[in-house]
């Protein structure tokens, strides 16, 4: 029996209300599709698919109004293109949209989250906020969303969040353990979330937190044509281009974007 297609699918989430810092991140699916379609480039991956046909656009989702109905709608939007038989790759938005997003996905039992970021994004609540952009990892591990966390690019630990990273059992590739030459050992289905942060501000100056000490953009790239199982569905965040050089940080996530499509293009 033939399987179906994999059909790989932009969604756009254009929130920030709950960046921490700066906002901006809501210009970013707007700035990234920009870049996907620039004439600079063109929109064949490095594997050789031409994501011209193969990669989907369902738009944005509505995010304005009460936090609480925004996350819902995130969610219940990942849900309907789950049931089409898509594989959402969301362009945050904030890191808070990652919650939300997983939790439309409802992934299987034996799902690992490989988490790019300069930041683990764990704290309990971030000045009270529960659901801020520092908090969406803890929320994902006590509803059970994901059986492995595994971070990378992490070199901002805190005490608190180390203790969530504890609890749960949080695998962490921090910058020290990468230089060293640790690598994530993924098998399985895979949610793969993308903190443009955890590059190094100087392959994507265009965040809202910049943290020095980070990845490069070869790595990263390198890390999604690696990853062993299917990439069930992805989010590349923290895009802010009021605050981008050239656009270069747009091109980053627009690249990123077409190698994590035809990651899932080969199953
Ligand atoms: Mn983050
Ligand atoms: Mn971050």
């Amino acid at each position: 029996m033939d399987h179906p297609p994999v059909r790989p699918t932009l969604l756009g989430v254009p929130f920030d209300a709950e960046s921490s810092f700066a906002r901006g991140a809501a210009l970013a699916p707007a700035a990234v599709r920009a870049a996907y379609a620039s004439a600079s480039t063109n929109t064949w991956s490095e594997s050789g698919l031409d994501l011209a046909t193969l990669l989907g656009d369902a738009g944005d989702v509505d995010c304005t109004g009460d936090h609480a109905a925004i996350r819902d709608r995130i969610s219940a939007r990942v849900a309907e293109l789950v049931a089409e038989g898509r594989r959402p790759i969301a362009l945050g938005g904030d890191h808070s949209v990652s919650f939300p997003l997983v939790r439309g996905l409802a992934p299987p039992r034996d799902v690992t989250i490989v988490h790019v970021d300069a930041h683990p994004d764990l704290y309990p609540d971030y000045e009270g906020n529960r659901f801020s952009h520092a908090c969406p990892f803890a929320r994902i591990l006590e509803a059970g969303l994901a059986s492995r966390l595994v971070q990378v690019g992490i070199r901002t630990m805190s005490g608190a969040q180390r203790a969530t990273a504890e609890r749960f059992g949080v695998e962490v590739i921090d910058m020290p353990a990468w230089a060293r030459g640790a690598r994530p050992v993924v098998r399985g289905p895979v949610y793969l979330s993308i903190d443009l942060d955890g590059l190094d501000p100087a392959f994507a100056p265009g965040v809202s937190h910049p943290e020095p000490g980070g990845l490069s953009t070869r790595e990263v790239i390198t890390l999604i044509q690696s990853l062993d199982g299917p990439i069930l569905a992805a989010d590349v965040v923290e895009l802010n281009p009021a605050v981008d050089t050239r656009d270069l940080t747009a091109r980053v996530a627009a690249k990123l974007v077409k190698e994590i499509a035809a990651r899932m293009l080969v199953g």
